[in-house]
């Protein structure tokens, strides 16, 4: 016998707990059907090494929405993020080193140029006038280019004159910087401002993480801005820890789900979406069961969806072969390891709050460009951009006593290397590389690790369903942004085949621990009810 819900979720990652949970408050019967024994997709916790454990993919806070935090009571249901003690470490190449974190990174900025330290406020106060905007629209809906004539497009105009409004608001040096932000890179964007190195690298890092491309190419500057949209107890662009590592937060939304009676079922992976008169009816699982639903919502990537669970015949051409050339690939390999010690940097050797930071083996945006331009010939640079964090410097949950885990994400690992070669044949020459990189900065941090977990592209792909490993959902890119994510089009949630929505990262406003996509999908799904769509 089918069992039947109002809604069925594929996928328990933390937008599909998210969306649960509104659409559950709303006083819907929600069943969320989760493919691994674990909720939270890439926001998990998991243990790689007896006594070890750490977030396994996603690794650090700072996008979740302060709404869904209150709305969910994440707080009450155990969930405590703290700040880093220091926001960035930057060791150089020539042995000195940049700390960037409240109330110092004027002064270590001026140990490489003075005129950069004066030009910080400025900066700041620049960019921060953009992600205001920006931020102000991670709860909304885009505005949706529809065929549908006039009467049809109204309320979609409106909101594009609400939008216009906002931004006509912004002064002219701000709607400057929103353009260069848009369209140019994030390095041409910083060369403008600083001339010293370090800077520069500690800034322009953030346009390249979990984004395939050099600092210097066209587009990277919005993906710089995407890393700035967040806030940690209330500092704004400021990242940090959850206790208990990123599972703590999904873990935490399970519970809130669970206290609106979601129904949520581990090992249920679904097979297909059920399309019955040219409408999603509901979910078929692996094992046979089939969930009927009055809709169903989809926390998958859309290539994922799309390619594998929907069949083709019920799409339109156009939107297929849209959904074919969207781009995914971040081109990021992430590891875990397990240390006997800490690190100690040869700048700076002694254990301190440089232990707390995003530490940054990339000393400059010619090394980034570099490394992207080598990956690009053979699949990875001898020479990678590799971030590090130690939690457990903030945290005694993650390790034993005197021991330690680190978090190593890795930059510029293609998505699919060339020539056919296969990331099974390389990924322990690329983890033995990427720990060779860090060694170098701190002398013995190879002999303090007694293991590791190594997840390349691939694994990714495997372990997470993320095609091609794309930790975004699709790359953040400005015909993949805001109305145009997915699709042109169906930017406002809502499938081409009535009764389905997508509430994941691969919807507006894209990737990232945000929990916004299922803010926003749960509110419209629950506007179409209202009109009795369904
Ligand atoms: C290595 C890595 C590092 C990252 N670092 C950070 C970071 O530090 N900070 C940050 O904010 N973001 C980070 N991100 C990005 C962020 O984690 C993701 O963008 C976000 O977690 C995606 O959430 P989601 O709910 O949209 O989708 P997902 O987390 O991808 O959830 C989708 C869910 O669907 C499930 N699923 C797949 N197929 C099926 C099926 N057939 N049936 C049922 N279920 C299925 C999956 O198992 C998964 O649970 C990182 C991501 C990765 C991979």
């Amino acid at each position: 016998m089918p069992t039947a819900c109002d809604v069925a979720i594929i996928g328990g990652g933390h937008n599909g707990l998210v969306c649960a949970f509104y659409l559950a408050r709303a006083g819907l019967r929600v069943t969320v059907l989760e493919r691994r024994g674990v909720v939270g997709g890439a926001a998990v916790t998991e243990e790689f090494h007896p006594g070890f454990k750490n977030s396994t993919a996603s690794y650090t806070v700072s996008l979740l929405q302060p709404k869904i935090i209150a709305d969910l009571k994440l707080h009450e249901y155990g969930l405590t993020i703290v700040n880093r003690r220091l926001a960035n470490f930057l060791p150089t190449q020539d042995g000195r080193y940049l700390a960037v974190g409240e109330g110092r990174t004027k002064n270590e900025v001026a140990k490489f140029s003075s005129r950069d330290a004066e030009r910080l406020d400025s900066y700041h106060q620049r960019l921060g006038a953009v992600s205001d905007l920006v931020r102000g629209m991670m709860l909304e809906t885009p505005p949706n280019v529809t065929a549908s004539g006039f009467l049809g497009a109204l309320p979609d105009l409106l909101k594009a004159g609400r939008l216009a409004r906002r931004m006509g608001a912004l002064d002219l040096a701000a709607k400057r910087d929103l353009l260069a932000l848009l369209g140019r890179s994030a390095g041409d964007y910083l060369d403008d401002w600083f001339e010293s190195d370090p800077i520069k690298a500690v800034y322009g890092f953030d346009g390249i993480v979990g984004n395939y491309a050099s600092p210097y190419t066209p587009g990277s500057g919005y993906v710089l801005l995407h890393h700035l949209l967040g806030e940690v107890n209330g500092q704004r662009g400021a990242w940090g820890h959850a206790i208990g590592g990123m599972g703590a937060i999904t873990q935490a939304m399970a519970k809130a789900c669970a206290a609106q009676g979601v129904d949520i079922r581990l090992e249920a992976p679904v097979r297909e979406v059920l399309v019955e008169k040219g409408r999603a009816a509901g979910v078929v699982c692996e094992n046979g069961e089939t969930v009927r639903a009055r809709v169903v919502i989809s926390n998958l990537n859309p290539k994922l969806l799309f390619q594998k669970l929907v069949d083709p015949a019920v799409l339109p051409q156009d939107f297929r072969e849209r959904i074919n050339t969207y781009r995914m690939g971040s081109g990021t390999l992430r590891m875990n390891v397990a240390l006997s010690e800490l690190p100690r940097f040869t700048c700076l050797p002694r254990a301190g709050d440089h232990l707390t930071a995003g530490i940054i083996i990339a000393p400059s945006l010619a090394y980034m460009d570099r490394a992207f331009d080598e990956a690009r010939a053979t699949g990875w640079s001898q020479n990678p951009v590799v971030e590090m964090l130690i939690p457990s410097t903030l945290d005694d949950t993650l390790a034993p006593n005197g021991a330690h885990v680190a978090s190593l994400f890795c930059q510029h690992a293609a998505p699919v290397l060339p020539g056919g070669a296969s990331w099974d044949d390389h990924r322990d020459q690329v983890a033995d590389l990427m720990i060779a990189t860090v060694d170098r900065y701190a002398p013995g941090f190879a002999a303090s690790v007694v293991a590791r977990q190594v997840l390349t592209p691939l694994d990714l792909e495997r372990v997470f369903g993320l095609t091609c490993g794309d930790i975004m959902h699709g790359r953040l890119e400005l015909d993949q942004l805001f109305a145009a994510r997915p699709v042109l089009g169906h930017g406002d949630y809502r499938m081409p085949v009535a009764g389905l929505y997508i509430c994941g990262s691969g919807a507006h406003p894209g990737g990232g621990v945000t929990g916004a996509p299922g803010h926003n999908a749960a509110r419209e799904v629950i506007k179409d009810l209202r009109r009795r769509r369904f």
